[in-house]
C-alpha cells in the first residue's frame, strides 16, 4: 500500500517531538500538517480539506487530544477521521477514557517508529474501507432516486421533491408552477424505428428539457414518455413562457440516432400556485395533467395552463 500524499495532522505541544514527526512522517510519505496545542489541532480537524488521518498527543495545553476527540466525533462529520493517539498514560482506564472519546487506536511513549508506521497504515485501510462503503451509499442512493436511461430525477423523487417545494413555498409565502409534459406520437417511433431509436429520443428530450429549465428547477420522467417539472418561484406568465421554451427546445431540432433523424414534438400542461395560497400537490398533478389532455386535444405541440383559477389556451 502507498502512504504517498496521504494528508496526516500531527498534533504535538513539545517542538523537539514535533521535529521528530515530522521528519519520520514526512519520510514514509505523508504530507504533515503540525498543530502545535488542541486548538490548532481542532481548526485543522474542521477545515474544509481536512486530514482524515490525526495523530494526536493526549496532553497538550488547553485543549487536550482526547478533547479534540470528543469535539471531533460531536460533530460526525464525513469522511470520517481516524484518529491515533498518542499517550505516556498507560493505565487502563485512561486508555479507555481515550478509546471512549472517539479514539480509534493509541500508542504509548515512548513509541516504536515501526509500530506508529505499522498503525498508520491500519488507519488508512479503515479510512479506504470507508471510502468504498461511502461511494457504494452514493451509488445506491442516485439509483434509488434517478432513472436509469435518462438520468433525471425518478418519479417518486420528483414528487418527493414537488412535496417538499410546495412545503417551502406555503413556508415562504412564494409561487410554485408545475408542468407536464408528454412527448407527441411517441409510439410511432418506436413502430417505424425500433425501440433502441426511441430511448435514443427519450435520451435527447430529457437533456433538452432539462437544459430549457433556470438551474432550481427539477426534472423528472414521471412514467414512460412523460416528465413532470416543479418550478419554485414559478407564476402564470412565468410558467408559460417556461413551458414555451420547453416545448421549442424538444421541437427546434430533429433527433438523431442510428444515422436516421426524426423530429419529435411534445405537448405540455401547465398550473401554478400564487405565493400564499394553499393547495396539495396530488391537485396540482392534476391539472398539469388536464393541461396536457387539453394540449393532446387541440393539436399536439403546444402549451396549455389548466390552472383552476384562470384556464389560458394557447
Ligand atoms: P400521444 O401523442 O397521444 O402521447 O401519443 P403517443 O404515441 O406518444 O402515446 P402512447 O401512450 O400511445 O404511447 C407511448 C409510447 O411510449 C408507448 C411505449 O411503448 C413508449 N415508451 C414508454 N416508455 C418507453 C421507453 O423507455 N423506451 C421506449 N423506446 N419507448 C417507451
Ligand atoms: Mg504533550
Ligand atoms: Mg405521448
Ligand atoms: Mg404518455
Amino acid at each position: 500500500m502507498r502512504d504517498a500524499a496521504v494528508k496526516i495532522l500531527a498534533a504535538e505541544d513539545n517542538p523537539v517531538f514535533q521535529t521528530v514527526l515530522r521528519g519520520i512522517l514526512t519520510k514514509w510519505g505523508y504530507e504533515v500538517i503540525i498543530a502545535k496545542d488542541g486548538n490548532e489541532a481542532l481548526r485543522a480537524l474542521e477545515a474544509e480539506d481536512a486530514p482524515r488521518l490525526a495523530l494526536l498527543d493526549w496532553m497538550m495545553p488547553g485543549i487536550d487530544g482526547v478533547d479534540v476527540c470528543r469535539r471531533v466525533r460531536a460533530v460526525g462529520r464525513e469522511p470520517y477521521i481516524y484518529i491515533l493517539l498518542l499517550t505516556a498514560r498507560t493505565e487502563s482506564e485512561d486508555l479507555v477514557e481515550g478509546i471512549n472519546a472517539g479514539a480509534d487506536d493509541y500508542l504509548t511513549k515512548p513509541f516504536n517508529a515501526l509500530e506508529l508506521r505499522a498503525r498508520l497504515r491500519a488507519g488508512q485501510r479503515i479510512l479506504e474501507l470507508q471510502e468504498q462503503l461511502l461511494e457504494a451509499r452514493e451509488a445506491l442512493r442516485q439509483e434509488a432516486t434517478h432513472d436509469g436511461l435518462t438520468g433525471l430525477l425518478n418519479r417518486r423523487a420528483i414528487l418527493g421533491l414537488l412535496q417538499v417545494e410546495l412545503e417551502r413555498a406555503t413556508r415562504e409565502k412564494l409561487s410554485l408552477a408545475v408542468l407536464m409534459a408528454d412527448l407527441d406520437h411517441f409510439k410511432d417511433i418506436n413502430d417505424r424505428y425500433g425501440h433502441m431509436a426511441g430511448d435514443a429520443v427519450l435520451r435527447g428530450a430529457a437533456n433538452r428539457m432539462k437544459s430549457s429549465v433556470r438551474r432550481y428547477d427539477s426534472v423528472g420522467r414521471y412514467g414512460g414518455e412523460e416528465f413532470l417539472m416543479v418550478l419554485p418561484g414559478g407564476n402564470g406568465e412565468g410558467a408559460l413562457s417556461q413551458a414555451e421554451r420547453l416545448r421549442q427546445a424538444v421541437a427546434s431540432e430533429p433527433f438523431s440516432f442510428g444515422g436516421q433523424c426524426q423530429t419529435v414534438t411534445c405537448s405540455v400542461g401547465v398550473t401554478w400556485r400564487a405565493a400564499g395560497s394553499r393547495c396539495d400537490a396530488d391537485t396540482l398533478v392534476r391539472e398539469a395533467d388536464l393541461g396536457l389532455y387539453a394540449a393532446k386535444e387541440n393539436g399536439r405541440n403546444r402549451v396549455v395552463c389548466a390552472c383552476i383559477e384562470t384556464v389560458d389556451v394557447r
